[in-house]
């Protein structure tokens, strides 16, 4: 049978912006509200459109993109791993498996690595870590293990994680969830011991929370959310998809605090911005409740995620990026502190991350997207009129001030 389907021509007129946005609209299923924009190529920092035009990204991938677009060490790393092998599944043992474990194992001062692919099955897989943990060693009684989760989390989108989520829009209509989970307000240590008892396994909590806003919990809270974990018997799960690898101005946010969790949980970054790449990383003795065929991913710790996962250790490693995170932290929290009263009415930072609350009379964070994009910045509303900066941790001083000035110029013409 020969297909219908027109082969595409090599010197087919290749299409714009728009035709591109518009030919998505009937084929690719509406789960997300893009800015209209369509990259084609990206360096660093930058991206450029189909058009040519240059645009600085400041939301670096939610943090996938840490080290930037196309890091060379990573790119290199990739190159040559694809050119010798890239998948065995776990049904083998792969070279590059144990020194990318061993490495992030170093990196995070942690035992042992899970590896698997998204940020949520890193969630989901601390889930079930903890509640074999809660049955097996804890002693809970069979299918009553509990875990206790924070007030506008986020921890991804699968059933059981949308399941515990307080966001309308996450969860509506997907029922029936996963029962086992107790939500607190986050950043509240007497609610989170009212929630605790001899069924918790865990407290599941981002030591920062990204997509409720960048909300920076006050200080103390993290150390006492390991006090608490410890007293009652139960484990520190901390979800550093998005806060860990460098943002924050530490390779983990917990530092911070001066914390050691139980279970950190990793993605995002962990794959360079190339490859999906996540890994539960923690105690030995928590994660060895786990045998063989009770957990596992085809893709999971394969070699090309591995040796993609081991560069990125490597970069992380030498402490520059976590040390560009904290000073350059500076330069955006200046920037920011100079526009509250000229269309900012607050702001959170900590390292090269910030949520910014824009005055909603201006525009929702939306519009306010939209405008900056006109000036060549890429950032995106978490929610409502707050904007999420996150740039890529290679961004420069000058390149910084520019987008902060961009930032002004929008306010200021609305305001
Ligand atoms: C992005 C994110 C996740 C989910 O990661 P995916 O790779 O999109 O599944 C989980 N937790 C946090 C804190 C995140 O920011």
């Amino acid at each position: 049978m020969t297909s219908v389907v027109p082969a595409p021509s090599a010197d087919a007129p290749a299409r714009s912006s728009a035709e591109l946005i518009r030919a998505e609209e009937p084929v690719l299923a509406h789960t997300y509200h893009p800015l209209p924009v369509v990259i084609a190529r990206a360096e660093g920092a930058w991206v450029e459109d189909v058009e040519g035009r240059r645009y600085l990204d400041m939301l670096a991938g939610y943090s996938a993109l840490n080290f930037g677009h196309r890091h060379p060490a990573l790119v290199e790393a990739a190159h040559r791993q694809l050119d010798r092998l890239t998948l065995t599944s776990r049904a083998f043992h792969n070279d590059r498996l144990a020194g990318f474990a061993e490495g992030l194992a170093a990196l995070t001062g942690l035992d042992m690595v899970l590896p698997m692919n998204t940020g949520a099955e890193a969630v989901e897989s601390a889930v079930k870590v903890a509640r074999k943990w809660a049955y097996e060693v804890k002693g809970v009684p069979a299918d009553r293990a509990t875990i206790v989760v924070a007030e506008n989390n986020f921890h991804g989108r699968t059933t059981t994680i949308v399941g515990f989520s307080t966001d309308p829009l996450a969860r509506d209509g997907f029922g029936p969830f996963t029962p086992g989970f107790r939500i607190v307000p986050y950043n509240d240590l007497a609610a989170l011991e009212a929630a605790v008892d001899e069924t918790t396994a865990a407290v599941l909590i981002e030591p920062i929370q990204g997509e409720a806003g960048v909300l920076v919990p006050d200080d103390g809270y993290l150390r006492g959310v390991r006090e608490l974990t410890r007293r009652a018997g139960c484990l520190f799960v901390a979800d550093e998809i998005q806060s860990g690898l460098g943002r924050t101005g530490h390779t983990l946010a917990v530092e911070h605090e001066g914390v050691v969790p139980d279970l950190v949980l990793l993605g995002k970054a962990l794959g360079g911005g190339i490859v999906p790449v996540s890994a539960v990383v923690g105690r030995r003795d928590v994660l060895e409740v786990l045998r063989p065929g009770e957990h596992g991913s085809t893709f999971g710790g394969n070699p090309l995620a591995a040796a993609v996962g081991s560069a990125v250790v490597e970069l992380l490693a030498t402490g520059e990026f976590q040390r560009r995170a904290a000073e350059l932290g500076v330069v955006l929290r200046e920037g920011l502190a100079a526009l509250v009263g000229k269309g900012v009415v607050g702001y959170r930072a900590r390292g090269l991350w910030a949520g910014v609350d824009v005055d909603p009379v201006i525009g929702s964070g939306r519009e306010i997207g939209e405008r900056l994009l006109a000036e060549g910045v890429l950032a995106k509303d978490t929610h409502g009129s707050t904007i999420r900066l996150a740039p890529p941790l290679t961004v420069t001083g000058e390149e910084l001030r520019d987008a902060l000035g961009a930032l002004g110029k929008v306010l200021a013409e609305q305001a």
